[in-house]
């Protein structure tokens, strides 16, 4: 059974009923909505469809829909294209206009404000950068420092610009409406700066009922001024390198990305590697040697998930780029010197709780159960008990489709629907009839229960019982 679970973005490729089958099938486990494409009509047409074909398929997948957050972009062009060619001038203005080879629009009105000679300006995720010469009135004259091809809408980056930017937009709030009705077991947040971009977010969430689980992309210079706060604030993360390796040199993100990953192992939340990992195989059934790599030290780092973007969304071997990560991901885990250290747990919070998952692990190794069965009212019991990375199958057991969604990132945790019960004995043997119908047990096998009482006086998990299923 492979632990490390998969995210995949859904796009024209995959957004049919055949293409959501194929990604289903080759092992998906989250499907990601990216609210900067697309309309909400298709998100939600999109998300219904991942939900039934999966429990058609008897398997649980997720939702995650990202928010935009605060794109800077440049406007549009007259023509397709313009060349930019090395040393020629260049300007951007808040004027608005239709752009030329000489100057384009951007949606930053304020950017005259914002820079100042020497500064560096970074347009289509760094494929052209700027240095800005003067800034006169409503117009930044730069000279081209990278030469290449722009086209309308470029996304552009400015160092440490994103200090001067409102994190969470108009489009975000429609966007994270979008998600609510959607009942989306994850949001994304684009650009997160600090812990309080999150708080905020949270604080705007519905208090009682299903409430989503917040994942914070790091993709700011100055969120790794900030690191183990946001991952303190947010329930899980993502390792955003796209826009990352524009904020920050490229060659310190192979870093960045096992510190990040680190602190939410500590923390025992769930953390997404993202962004061109089987990049090439968006045009081609083979994966570059150096793709295997990355995924595959993903997977040594320690990471819960894997991402894919334009492989799954726009691709043209959508469901074999995630059979080729679903079988590397396994051969790395199944390496016999790889097993993630989880000495750091920091077990904050509950602190029975996770005393109590961790005398489960230890148990579960010291007999070598099949599986760790976690029956759980809101998933944090598996959440928990993944943090300690034991080499048998963990179960998320729930009768809540919303619980079982949120854990579908967890690494190592393969969530199971039950039947509602009201009795501790009734709530042992549905677990461990399950678990035995998803083929993690065998009868006569020991396994491992993680619980806490049921019923109106329900308190947090207290209780393991090592039984036969
Ligand atoms: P982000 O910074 O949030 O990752 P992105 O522009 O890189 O934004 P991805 O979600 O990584 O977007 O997707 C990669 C590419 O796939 C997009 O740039 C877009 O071309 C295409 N794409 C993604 N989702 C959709 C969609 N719903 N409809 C059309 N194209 C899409
Ligand atoms: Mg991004
Ligand atoms: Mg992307």
């Amino acid at each position: 059974m492979r632990r490390t679970k998969i995210v995949a973005t859904i796009g024209p490729a995959t957004d049919t009923e055949e293409g959501m089958r194929g990604l289903i099938e080759a092992g998906v486990d989250v499907v990601r909505l990216n609210a900067s494409h697309g309309d909400n009509e298709s998100h939600i047409a999109n998300a219904n469809l991942a939900r039934r074909v999966a429990r058609e398929a008897g398997r649980t997948v997720g939702v995650l829909v990202d928010l935009p957050g605060p794109k800077m972009r440049t406007g549009m062009l007259t023509s397709d294209s313009v060349e930019l060619a090395c040393d020629a001038e260049f300007i951007l203005t808040s004027r608005d206009i239709v752009g030329n080879q000489h100057e384009v629009s951007t949606t930053i009105t304020e950017l005259p404000n914002w820079v100042k000679p020497h500064d560096e300006i970074f347009l289509a995720d760094g494929a052209i950068v700027l240095r800005v010469d003067t800034v006169d009135g409503d117009d930044v004259i730069t000279r081209v420092v990278r030469a290449g091809t722009l086209r309308s809408r470029k996304g552009m980056h400015l160092p440490r610009s994103e200090s001067h930017i409102d994190p969470f937009t108009e489009r975000d709030q429609v966007a994270l409406e979008l998600a609510l009705q959607i009942k989306a077991d994850f949001v994304g947040l684009s650009f997160v700066r600090r812990p309080e971009d999150v708080e905020g977010v949270i604080a705007k969430l519905p208090k009682r009922g299903h409430r989503p689980s917040i994942v914070a992309k790091i993709e700011t210079a100055t969120a790794l001024d900030h690191l183990p706060s946001i991952v303190g604030a947010a329930d899980g993360v993502m390792v955003a390198r796209g826009d990352l390796g524009i904020q920050v040199p490229a060659r310190r993100v192979p870093m960045i990305q096992k510190e990040i990953i680190r602190y939410c192992n500590m923390a025992g939340k769930p953390v997404i590697t993202a962004t061109q990992m089987l990049e090439s195989m968006t045009r081609s059934p083979l994966p570059t040697r150096a793709e295997v790599n990355d995924v595959a030290n993903a997977v040594l780092d320690g990471t819960d998930a894997l991402m894919l973007s334009e492989e799954t969304a726009i691709g043209m071997f959508a469901s074999e780029t995630v059979r080729t990560m679903a079988e590397v991901a396994e051969s790395a885990e199944n390496w016999p010197h790889h097993r993630v250290d989880p000495t750091g747990v920091t077990m904050d919070g509950d602190l029975v709780a996770w005393a109590v998952a961790h005398a489960a692990v230890q148990a579960a190794e010291d007999l070598g159960v099949a599986a760790i069965l976690c029956p759980t009212k809101s998933g944090s019991t598996a959440r928990r008990v993944a943090a300690w990375r034991p080499s048998m199958p963990i179960a998320g057991i729930s009768p809540n489709p919303n619980v079982l969604g949120g854990l579908a990132l967890t690494w190592g945790v393969k969530p199971l629907e039950v039947p509602e019960v009201s009795d501790g004995n009734d709530q042992l043997r549905v677990a461990v009839r399950a678990t035995l119908a998803a083929g993690l047990a065998s009868p006569g096998d020991l396994v491992a229960v993680v619980f806490g009482s049921v019923g109106p006086r329900a308190g947090s998990t207290d209780s393991v019982r090592i039984i036969r299923a």
